[in-house]
């Protein structure tokens, strides 16, 4: 009988149950409660994208090959003395969706709770910080409420911002599979392209960019106008209705003005509008394009905000639903992963950093938030962070204005990167490189879009002298001079210790607890089978979250807020618009080696609509130069009916090892939303102009 590795995909937040032979080959997980058998085309091709053609095998120290204990040596004596010499507030680490909880523990452990530094950050900033920072505010809690069991459920799905036919696949096919069995389902799609998901919709409402705050302020005016809101819910389980109703009386949230801002016909609007208030089940999924904006945090509210007002959340098919980018945001928001949070979903206030260095048994925890991403790299920038430590992903490609960023690594004293591949942006720019145990290779855990808690399991040796994160964390911890802490023998005692902070003092006030796992055996954590969050004893607790409409907010009730949208740019420019491929994977370090992918998107090519590439005198063989102040990159145009005339749509996922064109993220402005810091990856203008040759 073949023996299977159970495992769970490293690509998106989805999250799919995969199954590996003894040969290597993979197939979906049929038990597994987020895909029941299902993979995408990047989950097929898991085995030929471990083919790097350049592993990272050994350390490397500028360049040079050493062994582990060398390495560890130089880091910690480097870092013990640019902490002495410039305090903690000097050193800082950026790490990623792609590490496992497990790994993340441990890296948050070392840098709030004995370097002392907040300076940690991730890039998961980059994508759903906005919809965590709406969370915590409405619901007193970062808890994406519902479960992909609404999807079957649901009447209406509204999916804001999001292209799930290409960026969650397995997703998608779901969602097709609950139409094609309730036909009366019906779709709104809110996108200003035409996208593979948007072509699928009953109703596809292409609003001007940046006018989602507008639409869903619109909505919840709307139904106040016409008392169609859920009294009793309301007036039971939620605060801030006065409020709400004052500020959405102003005249830019009537319905004409609504349409005027989002470029639809009142027709359309209130259309959506109206589709909205006649469905009790109805589910909003929303990503990037709610959350990458100026007011990220605002447009997640607003679409909360109209769950709220209807008492649609903690019902069957109801609730609003933030889709996450990749495979373990959810687990790094966990443990204390963004800048913001302490651990276990705590933040800085006083009884929490008490709690947590009690447990830790520490006298040197962070005493407040420290740098988010973007505010990182500004202050690497400005010579006050003089150490980073990167662990598996490439800021020098994926953060907004990426150049500047590439100089701010270039002029870091010690930029240490942990990392399968030697090639990356990143990589090529590290003082000292660190060989990191890949997917197939490590051992942990990882939590999904709908906090179902997964393992991810090794099922053959790491290459070279290649090993797990936590382990290299560990080892500097402890030759930094932080013994007692650091001397996990194995994911499951880290898993443990995490579990077990999560419950510490916890008496009920917060839905993050995992305190019932904290004692797993080694075998059971083994063997621990997919199981969601909040738990009942040590099994998977309730999938669907605040059925008895009680929040994890001090008074119980969830809460209301909104702002004035922002006026758009307002000029010629065109509107640059970046995002994902199909077959991609982030800069492209693992799924850019994998022929089968490489295939539907051989270059980079930005999408303009015919028109546009008219007015510009531009055929599809030309060379098409999109420039602004910050930088200029060369790539083809391609003609795109589904485009919108004002805007331009390139793709994230090149880099430096796959393309001479340039990085398209060179163009974007490192500016967000004040609220969660996410950047605001899809409000940068640009010129575009032919390139002729000679
Ligand atoms: Fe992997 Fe996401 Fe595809 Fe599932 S949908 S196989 S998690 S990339």
């Amino acid at each position: 009988m073949t023996a299977f590795t159970e495992t769970t995909c490293p690509y998106c937040g989805v999250g799919c149950g995969i199954r590996v032979d003894q040969q290597g080959a993979v197939q979906g997980d049929k038990r597994h409660p987020a895909n029941r058998g299902a993979l995408c085309v990047k989950g097929t091709a898991l085995t030929e994208s471990q083919r790097l053609p350049s592993r990272l095998l050994y350390p490397r120290i500028k360049g040079k090959e050493v062994d582990w204990p060398a390495a560890i040596e130089h880091i910690a004596l480097r870092l013990n003395d640019i902490i002495e010499q410039h305090g903690p507030e000097a050193v800082a680490f950026y790490g990623s969706g792609q590490m496992l909880t497990e790994d993340y523990y441990v890296a948050n452990k070392l840098m709030k709770g004995f370097i002392g530094s907040a300076n940690i950050d991730t890039n998961s900033r980059l994508c759903m910080s906005s919809a965590v920072a709406a969370h915590q505010y409405a619901f007193g809690e970062d808890a994406v409420p519902a479960c992909y069991d609404d999807i079957d459920e649901a009447e209406l799905v509204v999916i804001a911002g999001a292209n799930t036919a290409w960026t969650h696949p397995v997703l998608f096919r779901r969602l097709e599979a609950a139409r094609a069995a309730k036909p009366r389902q019906q779709w709104v799609v809110i996108d200003p392209r035409a996208t593979a998901t948007a072509r699928q919709a009953d109703l596809h409402l292409a609003i001007t960019p940046g006018s989602d705050l507008a639409l869903f302020n619109g909505l919840a005016r709307y139904l106040l106008d016409q008392g169609a809101i859920d009294r009793d819910f309301v007036t039971r389980h939620v605060a801030g209705l006065d409020e709400l109703r004052q500020q959405l009386s102003a005249p830019e949230f009537a319905p004409e003005q609504v349409a005027d801002t989002t470029g639809l016909s009142l027709e359309r609007l209130l259309h959506f509008y109206r589709l909205f208030q006649a469905h009790p089940q109805t589910l909003t999924l929303f990503c990037m394009g709610i959350n990458q904006s100026l007011q990220g945090t605002h447009n997640a509210g607003a679409i909360i905000n109209c769950h709220l007002l209807t008492g649609r959340i903690g019902k069957p098919g109801a609730a609003p639903f933030s889709l996450t980018g990749q495979p373990n945001a959810m687990g790094g928001r966990e443990v204390g992963g963004l800048a913001n949070q302490l651990a276990a979903h705590m933040d800085f206030a006083p009884a929490n950093r008490d709690r947590v260095a009690r447990f830790w048994g520490t006298e040197r925890l962070a005493q407040g938030p420290g740098h988010k991403a973007m505010d990182m790299m500004a202050a690497l920038e400005r010579g006050e962070i003089k150490a980073l430590w990167v662990m598996g992903t490439n800021p020098a490609v994926s953060l907004p204005d990426s150049a500047r960023a590439r100089r701010a690594l270039a002029r870091c004293e010690l930029l240490i990167v942990s990392d399968i591949s030697p090639a990356t942006d990143t990589a090529r720019l590290a003082d000292v490189l660190l060989p990191a145990a890949g997917w197939g290779e490590k051992d942990g855990t990882v939590t999904n879009s709908t906090r179902i808690i997964s393992r991810q399991r090794p099922f053959r040796a790491a290459p070279g002298a290649a090993k797990p994160d936590w382990w290299a964390l560990c080892q500097v911890a402890r030759a930094m001079g932080f013994t007692g802490a650091f001397d996990f023998d194995s994911p499951a005692a880290i898993f443990r210790e995490h579990a077990a902070l999560s419950g510490f003092e916890n008496r009920g006030e917060r839905l993050f607890n995992l305190g019932a796992l904290g004692t797993l055996s080694d075998a059971d954590y083994d063997a621990l089978h997919p199981l969601s969050w909040p738990l009942a004893g040590q099994h998977g607790g309730p999938a669907r979250l605040f059925a008895d409409g009680r929040f994890a907010t001090a008074d119980g009730r969830a809460r209301l807020r909104t702002a004035a949208p922002q006026a758009g740019p307002g000029t010629r420019a065109l509107l640059l618009n970046t995002g994902r491929l199909r077959d991609q994977w982030h800069t492209m370090s693992r799924t850019g080696h994998v022929a089968r992918l490489m295939a539907a998107a051989t270059e980079p090519r930005a999408h303009l609509h015919p028109d546009t590439l008219a007015r510009l005198g531009l055929g599809q063989n030309d060379l098409l130069a999109l420039s602004n102040a910050r930088a200029s990159i060369l790539v083809r145009p391609v003609a795109d009916d589904d485009m919108a005339r004002e805007q331009v749509f390139v793709p994230m996922h090149w880099s430096g090892e796959f393309s001479a064109g340039g990085r398209v993220n060179d163009l974007t402005e490192a500016r967000g939303c004040a609220l969660s810091g996410q950047p605001a990856f899809k409000q940068s203008q640009v010129q575009a102009s032919p390139v002729r040759p000679g």
